[in-house]
């Protein structure tokens, strides 16, 4: 991951000079002559950050990497001296090594371990680029060498004791022997207990910010709930939980999670599920979709899904525009509207395409609207898909960051979509965690939770749910209604507009709030394309979207 993470962050051509000129204004106490004679010491050049650029960039990306090294070894080897290890394990030539040690204190004052700029440098032209310069191989390259370095001599390091103490301080072989005390039956001898009462802790009055030891996600009490860390979980930490009084920003800190729920999350980074390493929780938008066996998933379930849902493994998307003569879905479902075996093969054709697409632009570090599926492994009680828009930190383009309607609007669509595709029931939830335990609770084939009133248009009669009934009328059924409505919304929302404009995807809620009020709504949408094109009447697929509007508002 750390890799990874460092091959996409942005490498900063000025890292060392930026480093050493930093070190001699925080430093009062160097030696006279301390920077002039800095590359002779340390065996270094500082080449000019413009001119040499490549090198400049991999130095500070080799840099950035190993400084993550540092605090690794600093908490999984506590007693170990770095610096040594560090020289040893890429074999830095003598005479900078002897003056790195006597200046040991000036490089890694406060903790940090600086020294590892040195390192770099004499790891960027030491034996691993004897064969080509380092300059001359892709960055990723370098790093691989760089990280396949590290492992090896990581391999020698006795790691056990640190990783004693981490484990020890997140409290979590404690808390899984209750959690396991707490919810594992056997069925030879059926008993359980709760391990600690959590009751007295779960009525005391509320306050105004997070005290005690109930966990804000799952309500379990544990004797190590911790502020929970925003960075694992992607999402606000200080925000409404159900622990404390209603407030805009709980004071204080983050609310607090149990270990549970901390591994929860750090399982769920591992498996490729958190938000890609540039995006930032605050900008992104994320509705989890879980996908549900009407009893449980069988291996031969496994078998049939395996296909279908390979692209959502690759990270994918459910495109509602036609880009040229590639096609969105309501477009394709517009053609037919009928969950037949061809609509299956352009699903699953539009799936792929837009998977590669993704993988051109990063994969699963692609920024922007996607849908994905974790990395399985086993017999999954529930399939988990997350759509999301996924935005950067310092986004300025409103058209990138999801209003909550269209985020309801497009997981709704994608709900309908992997409902047919499936066949299995599916819950919509802005909820990182699944809030029932049965799938036989859930009648409906979609249900959602608590999703905007925008949505009623979209919706029928009920807020919440889509079902399967209708056919026994002789009407279409909730499922294809609410797609043929989600479809043809789409395809005006991205269609009306004069020649030459455009319309962004958050202007589906002006959409909706047509259709929930006029039952109408496709004369409405059909009447202004034709003003806002000197008269023209839309072309077919927009004519057909007013059409099954006004059809499947009439039923
Ligand atoms: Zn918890």
């Amino acid at each position: 991951m750390v890799r990874d993470e460092t091959i996409m962050a942005k490498p900063a051509p000025k890292a060392a000079l930026d480093e050493i000129d930093g070190l001699v204004a925080k430093r009062k106490d160097l030696p006279a002559g301390w920077r002039d004679t800095v590359e002779t010491r340390f065996g270094i050049t500082l080449l000019d950050p413009k001119e040499h650029k490549t090198f400049n960039e991999l130095w500070s990306q080799a840099r950035r990497y190993l400084l993550y090294v540092d605090t690794l070894l600093r908490d999984l080897n506590p007693g170990a001296n770095r610096l040594e290890w560090f020289l040893n394990a890429f074999g830095v030539p003598e005479g900078p090594a002897a003056n790195l040690r006597q200046e040991a204190d000036i490089w890694a004052r406060g903790g940090v371990g600086k020294y590892v700029l040195i390192v770099a440098y004499h790891f960027l032209r030491g034996p691993d680029f004897a064969d080509r310069p380092a300059e001359a191989l892709p960055p990723e390259q370098v790093l691989e060498r760089l990280h396949q370095r590290v492992l090896g001599a990581m391999s020698k390091v006795d790691t056990q004791v640190g990783r004693q103490i981490a484990v020890d301080r997140l409290g979590l072989r404690q808390e899984l022997e209750s959690y396991l005390a707490e919810h594992l039956y056997l069925s030879f001898a059926p008993a359980s207990h709760l391990e600690a009462d959590g009751l007295t802790g779960y009525i005391s009055a509320k306050g105004k910010g997070h005290t005690g030891k109930i966990c804000s996600l799952c309500n379990r009490r544990s004797e190590f709930t911790q502020e929970l860390r925003t960075g694992i979980l992607d999402d606000y930490g200080r925000v409404f939980s159900n622990r404390v009084l209603p407030a805009a920003e709980a004071p204080q800190g983050n609310r607090l999670w149990c270990p549970i729920c901390q591994l929860e999350f750090i399982l769920r980074k591992v498996a490729g599920m958190g938000l890609p390493a540039n995006a930032h929780y605050k900008n992104s938008r994320r509705i989890y979709l879980y996908v549900l066996p009407t009893y449980s998933f069988t291996p031969e379930h496994l078998r049939l899904f395996e296909p279908l849902l390979r692209p959502f493994s690759r990270v994918t998307g459910f495109p509602i525009r036609d880009y040229g003569s590639d096609w969105g879905l309501p477009h394709h479902w517009l053609e037919r509207r009928r969950f037949d075996p061809d609509w299956i093969e352009d699903l699953q054709s539009v799936l792929e395409r837009l998977a590669d697409k993704i993988a051109g632009w990063g994969g699963p570090n692609f920024v922007g609207e996607r849908a994905l599926l974790g990395r399985i492994s086993g017999q999954p009680h529930y399939y988990l898909i997350t759509w999301e828009k996924a935005a950067r930190d310092t986004e300025s383009d409103d058209a990138r960051v999801a209003t909550n309607t269209e985020a309801w609007a497009k997981a709704l669509f994608a709900a309908t979509v992997i409902s047919g595709l499936t066949s299995c029931k599916v819950y919509v939830t802005e909820r990182p965690y699944l809030p029932v335990a049965d799938p036989a609770e859930l009648k409906s084939t979609i249900t959602l939770d608590g999703p905007p009133p925008a949505l009623r248009g979209l919706l029928g009669d009920r807020t919440d749910t889509v079902s399967l009934y209708g056919r026994e009328r002789g009407r279409r059924s909730g499922l294809e209604r609410t797609l043929d409505l989600s479809a043809a919304l789409w395809t005006v929302t991205a269609d009306v507009h004069a020649a030459n404009r455009s319309t962004k995807d958050k202007h589906v809620s002006g959409r909706l709030a047509v259709l929930n009020t006029s039952p109408l709504a496709g004369a409405t949408f059909y009447k202004e394309y034709g003003r806002l094109n000197d008269g023209q009447s839309p072309y077919p697929t927009l004519a057909r979207a007013c059409e099954v509007l006004l059809e499947a508002q009439a039923e």
